[in-house]
């Protein structure tokens, strides 16, 4: 039976498939239903492994498996294009009970981008790879490789083209895999730039695990590399304080080291977590002029969101609780 009072009995999970502009207006009500299914799949796939006794690592890997496999959102198939018409991802992964952390940016046929974080992390002595060197580690690995063809949707493609002709930037030649149906089905919402995906997860054990996953900002240049794959911007996790995974307009998460912000004022001035969350979002991010939002557990099972956008495909559930999910900033 579960006590939700018990800290070794509690578990809590919280996703979240990107924040930015997203309204009651913008959605027709397909779209809307399309959203709220895959995040209740989400939330279920990783409570149930929670519900189970397994780690909050596993719990996280296996929601943001589901996650990166859904056109819907902005990370593996489905994630956004580059202003050379590539997809180059990034992920991260971070275990609270040990701080072992494990990243990687500019991947580009590893199917599961957070997998290969989760490798990196225990699999090698580093904490984050790079571009050619992570895609062959991932080879090394025996992770499973794709075609970069496989990620790619029109959708996003149509999206990278109006980025850069409203940038007077050439459009490059269109690569593969965009001839094939648009696996979203006219189902996707355009939600602006911030469509990142995350998941936060306490175990049974007590342990918390943070993971984010992303394609990073449409039309990004040079190598570009946002917060989601960098320890303490975009993801944090740490038995001490709380697990955090954050999606939003990266430079700033990255200059607010907002995951870590946010853990250490739980840690180090004793806020509950919700209080650590929107000093850090509502007033610090917002102050600097970012915009996007963040998930959080704490390893006494309390759960936060906090965002400044006017939506966040998000849900959460815990021990003995139900499933809820959310779009819109009025929903709880
Ligand atoms: N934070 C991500 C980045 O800057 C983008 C997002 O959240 O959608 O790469």
């Amino acid at each position: 039976m579960t006590m939700p009072n018990d800290p070794a009995q509690t578990w809590a999970i919280a996703v979240h498939g990107g924040a930015g502009t997203i309204e009651r207006a913008q959605l027709r009500p397909e779209q809307e239903a399309a959203y709220r299914a895959a995040l209740t799949r989400v939330v279920e796939t990783g409570a149930a492994v929670l519900e189970q006794g397994g780690s909050a690592l596993d719990a996280v890997e296996a929601a943001i498996h589901l996650l990166e496999e859904d056109p819907l959102f902005n990370s593996g198939r489905g994630a956004v294009f580059t202003a050379e018409g590539r997809i180059e991802l990034d992920a991260s992964i971070m275990d609270g009970a040990t701080l072992a952390a494990g990243a990687v940016a500019g991947v580009t046929r590893t199917r599961s981008p957070l997998s290969l974080a989760r490798a990196v992390m225990e699999r090698s002595p580093h904490v984050m790879m790079v571009g050619a060197g992570a895609d062959a580690f991932s080879v090394s690995q025996g992770l499973e490789q794709v075609e970069p063809s496989y990620f790619a949707t029109q959708r996003r493609w149509r999206s990278l083209e109006n980025f850069l002709k409203a940038h007077d930037l050439p459009v490059p030649a269109k690569p593969g895999g965009l001839d094939r149906p648009d696996p979203a089905k006219g189902l996707a919402h355009d939600e602006g730039k911030h469509g990142t995906v995350g998941v936060v997860a306490l175990d049974t054990a007590g342990n918390v695990a943070a993971g984010t996953s992303t394609g990073g900002t449409t039309g990004k240049q040079w190598g570009r590399v946002g917060d989601s794959p960098i320890i303490g911007a975009g993801t944090y996790a740490s038995n001490g304080a709380c697990a955090v995974s954050a999606t939003g307009s990266g430079e700033y998460f990255i200059r607010l080291t907002v995951a870590r912000d946010i853990a250490a004022l739980v840690e180090l001035k004793g806020m509950s977590l919700q209080a650590a969350a929107d000093e850090v979002v509502q007033n610090k991010l917002t102050a600097l002029g970012g915009d996007g939002g963040i998930i959080a557990v704490a390893p006494d099972g309390q759960l936060a969101w906090s965002f400044n956008t006017s939506g966040m495909y998000r849900g959460r559930a815990s021990a003995g609780g139900p499933v809820s999910v959310g779009i819109y900033k009025d929903e709880t």
